[in-house]
């Protein structure tokens, strides 16, 4: 069997999930955004292990060990001087490689904290990476099957943006929900029947045609779960993905394969389908539920505030072979044209527990 991923668009080759699409399209109509998304994302991670230069993209942990380690040294500073409570425990959403946990890990161990490990992971491929890396984690299909008796010391990068958005379209008479239908072999957006105007704020009804409102209500979920679990159980939550201040009015759902942009609705399940994250939205839904909201600050000041300028001078001094390659790596994650600037950090904190580094 030749690798399915491996063909090329237009060669007359038909997936199993887009046929599965296709078919619920033609019997029920166009599928919204949010579907699509959820579906196509659920396939991709689900078989493939998509990270690294042979994959379809890379992240601040596979960039460089420094990322992980300072994650790391946030966590075991609030720690510390939240007065060492017993009881806390590592959570990592969506942990890829299991890269960042393991140089948390490590980073937390040397300070004297060596907490249990859980996982929220659904992709059976990247579990079996992730039990490389962190030999003893626990795996959970979502935040709702974590344990909730002690204080959670939680990180997510690069998360948020793999959850589902669902869209707002303007169209000449209206807002209408976005779709994806099909049409012949290709799928295509296009506007629902449905008149939306009455669940869209006064001032933007009569916005120009074409614009598009995205909202993540599985993301606002997730952070309301989180912010509550820390206000009862104490402990801190660390949120890295590419996004902005929102709401705003902007389409961002795109999608990526072999490290270049590709089309969000040609082969579902074949390429990774993300949208920038509202960390404005997630900010005031934890805040509702009674946590602190530190943030965002852009990553590259959040990595420099950490002292990542300090632990890429040791690893160079370590290691003087390798002193080019670390300070490219420190430069890529941190300079405002490359990561340091789109990459926002968002903080929350329980209540009772001492403000976080790196938010000055
Ligand atoms: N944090 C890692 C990986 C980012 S890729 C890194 O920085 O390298 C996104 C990760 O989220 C993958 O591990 C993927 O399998 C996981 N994921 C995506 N959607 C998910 C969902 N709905 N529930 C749980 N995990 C999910």
């Amino acid at each position: 069997m030749p690798n399915p991923s491996l063909a090329q668009p237009g060669e007359g080759r038909t997936t199993a999930l887009a046929a599965a699409l296709r078919r619920v399209i033609e019997a029920d109509g166009p599928v919204p955004i949010g579907h699509w998304m959820a579906a196509a994302n659920a396939h991709y991670y689900a078989t493939r292990d998509p990270l690294g230069a042979a994959g379809d993209f890379t992240t601040a942990p596979e960039i460089s060990q420094m990322f992980g380690e300072l994650v790391g040294v946030w966590l075991l500073d609030l720690w510390l001087r939240a007065g060492r409570p017993a009881g806390v425990r590592f959570v990592e959403l969506g942990p890829g490689r299991g890269t960042l946990a393991a140089d948390a890990l490590r980073a937390m161990r040397s300070g004297g904290l060596a907490p249990p490990v859980h996982f929220v992971e659904t992709s059976p491929a990247l579990r079996a990476k992730q039990a490389e890396a962190v030999p003893g984690a626990a795996w959970h299909d979502s935040l709702a099957d974590l344990p909730d008796d002690g204080p959670l010391l939680l990180v997510a990068n690069e998360f948020f943006d793999a959850l589902p958005v669902r869209q707002l379209i303007r169209a000449t008479d209206g807002w209408r929900e976005r779709m994806v239908a099909a049409v012949g072999e290709l799928f295509v957006p296009a506007a629902g029947g449905r008149p939306l105007d009455r669940i869209v704020p006064d001032h933007l009804r009569e916005v120009a045609p074409g614009s598009v409102i995205e909202t993540s209500p599985a993301s606002v979920a997730i952070a309301r779960e989180i912010a509550r679990r820390l206000r009862d159980g104490g402990g801190a939550a660390l949120l890295i993905d590419y996004g902005y201040e929102g709401p705003m009015l902007g389409d961002t759902l795109q999608a990526v394969r072999g490290h270049a942009r590709a089309n969000p609705f040609e082969d579902p399940g074949e390429a990774d389908l993300t949208a920038h994250v509202d960390f404005g939205t997630l900010g005031v839904a934890a805040r509702a539920e009674g946590v602190h909201v530190l943030g965002t600050v852009g990553q590259g000041a959040w990595l420099q505030a950490m002292g990542v300028e300090q632990r890429a001078a040791a690893l160079a001094a370590g290691a003087p072979d390798k002193a080019g390659e670390i300070d490219a790596a420190r430069q890529r994650l941190t300079t405002p044209d490359q990561m340091g600037e789109l990459f926002r950090v968002l903080a929350l904190v329980a209540p009772g527990w001492p403000m976080p580094a790196g938010f000055a």
